[in-house]
C-alpha cells in the first residue's frame, strides 16, 4: 500500500455499487422518458409546490431547519394516530434507514459483525448500507413468485441478528406481504430483533388485506415503519421521509441522525401535500390504472411479471435482462435491469407505457 495516501476502510471493497437509474438515451423523433427510477411520472399537488415558493424566502433559506421538524411530526402523527415522539423525520427513508442499521447494527466488540437479514432480491441500497456501518447482510432469496420467503427469513436468525428488514412492495417485485402475513411472522421473532417495514410504495397498494402496518408498530415494541414522500407524493428531490416507531427505538436513532437532515423547503413541501392526503390518493389512481394496463399487457405476452402493488413491474427475464434493457434504449425508454435475474420497468407517462408495451411486443416475438 502506498503509505502517503488517503485509503479507505477495508469494508468498503465488499460494498456493491449503487447503480442510479440512468437517464434514457437520446433518440432522434422520439420523447425519452425514463422508466428506471421508480418516479412520480406526475408533478406534486399544487399545493406542494406552492409551499415550496412561500418557503424559499431569504430569511429560510439563510437558516438553519428547525431541528424537530415539528410541525410536519405533527402532522404525520394526528394523520396516521400515532404519538408524536413516535415520529422521526429524515433525509428520505433511505436516510432514515441508514441512521437505524448505524443505530443498532455494526461490528461487536468481540470484533464479530451482526447480521441484518434481507429479502433478496430488494432495494439495493439495503446492503451497501449494512456493510459500511461494518455489519452483514444476510440475504434470503424471494420465492419464485417474487414475494419474501418468510420461512427461509426465520430460520436465518441466529445469536448475531440484530435486524430483519422486510420490503413491501418489494422493490423490485412489487408484491406485498398481508397483514396476515406479517403478523405471523412478528410472532416468531424474538422481541430484541428489530424488524424495519419499508413501506415505501405503500400507497399504491390496492389488494385487500394491507393496510399501512402501523398496527404492527402498536402492538410490537421492536417494530418501525418507514414511509417516504418520494414517491406517492412525487417530491423525491426534497428528500423526506419518516419512521414510525416506539421510544426503544426512536430515541437512540435520533441521537445518530444528522442535526437537519432535510430543508425548510422540504418539510413545508411535505407537510403541504400530506394535509391534502386525498389529492395525493386520487393521484395514484392514474399509476394504477396504468399498472394495470401494462402488467395485463405484459402477462399476456408471457412475460410472467408478478403481480405488482407498487409503481412498477418486474419482468423476471433471466439472461434475457440486458437484451430487453437494450431494446428499450433503442426506443429512449431507460428501464432498470438486474442481470441476470430481472428488469424493472416503472409506470411512467401514458405515452411512455405505450411504447414500452410495444417494445415488449416486438421483443416477445424474438425472445419468448
Ligand atoms: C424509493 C425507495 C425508498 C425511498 O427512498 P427515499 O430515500 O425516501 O427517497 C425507500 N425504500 C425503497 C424500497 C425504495 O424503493
Amino acid at each position: 500500500m502506498d503509505s502517503s495516501a488517503v485509503y479507505p476502510r477495508a469494508v468498503l471493497n465488499k460494498l456493491p455499487a449503487y447503480q442510479a437509474g440512468k437517464p434514457p438515451v437520446e433518440t432522434p423523433g422520439l420523447t425519452p422518458y425514463k422508466l428506471a427510477s421508480n418516479e412520480n411520472p406526475y408533478a406534486p399537488i399544487k399545493a406542494a409546490t406552492d409551499a415550496i415558493v412561500t418557503a424559499a424566502t431569504a430569511t429560510t433559506v439563510q437558516r438553519y431547519p428547525e431541528t424537530t421538524y415539528a410541525d410536519l411530526r405533527h402532522l404525520i402523527g394526528e394523520t396516521y394516530d400515532v404519538p408524536v415522539d413516535d415520529v422521526t423525520v429524515g433525509a428520505g427513508s433511505l436516510g432514515i434507514f441508514t441512521a437505524l442499521v448505524q443505530t443498532f447494527a455494526g461490528t461487536g466488540e468481540d470484533g464479530v459483525e451482526d447480521e441484518v437479514i434481507i429479502p433478496w432480491r430488494s432495494f439495493e441500497a439495503y446492503p451497501i448500507v449494512i456493510r459500511s456501518a461494518g455489519a452483514s447482510d444476510i440475504q434470503v432469496p424471494l420465492l419464485d413468485n417474487g414475494t419474501h420467503d418468510l420461512e427461509s427469513m426465520l430460520s436465518s436468525i441466529n445469536d448475531r441478528t440484530r435486524m430483519i428488514v422486510l420490503c413491501t412492495p418489494n422493490n423490485p417485485t412489487g408484491t406485498v406481504l398481508t397483514d396476515q402475513a406479517v403478523r405471523d411472522f412478528l410472532e416468531r421473532v424474538p422481541e430484541h430483533i428489530l424488524v424495519v417495514i419499508d413501506g415505501a410504495y405503500l400507497e399504491f397498494v390496492r389488494r385487500d388485506g394491507v393496510d399501512n402496518y402501523l398496527d404492527f408498530y402498536r402492538e410490537y415494541p421492536n417494530v418501525a415503519v418507514l414511509r417516504t414522500f418520494s414517491k406517492a407524493h412525487g417530491l423525491a428531490n426534497l428528500r423526506v421521509g419518516y419512521a414510525v416507531a416506539p421510544p426503544q427505538i426512536a430515541r437512540p436513532l435520533n441521537t445518530v441522525l444528522s442535526a437537519f437532515p432535510t430543508s425548510t423547503l422540504s418539510a413545508q413541501a411535505a407537510y403541504a401535500s400530506l394535509s391534502n392526503l386525498d389529492e395525493v390518493l386520487d393521484n395514484t389512481e392514474k399509476v394504477v390504472f396504468e399498472r394495470h394496463r401494462v402488467w395485463k399487457a405484459l402477462d399476456e405476452l408471457g412475460y410472467q411479471p408478478p403481480v405488482t402493488e407498487a409503481n412498477f413491474v418486474w419482468l423476471p427475464l433471466g439472461d434475457k435482462a440486458e437484451a430487453f434493457s437494450d431494446a428499450c434504449d433503442a426506443r429512449a425508454l431507460s428501464v432498470r435491469a438486474f442481470a441476470p435475474e430481472g428488469v424493472r420497468v416503472s409506470i411512467g407517462e401514458v405515452e411512455a407505457n405505450d411504447r414500452l408495451i410495444q417494445v415488449a411486443t416486438e421483443f416477445a416475438q424474438q425472445h419468448l
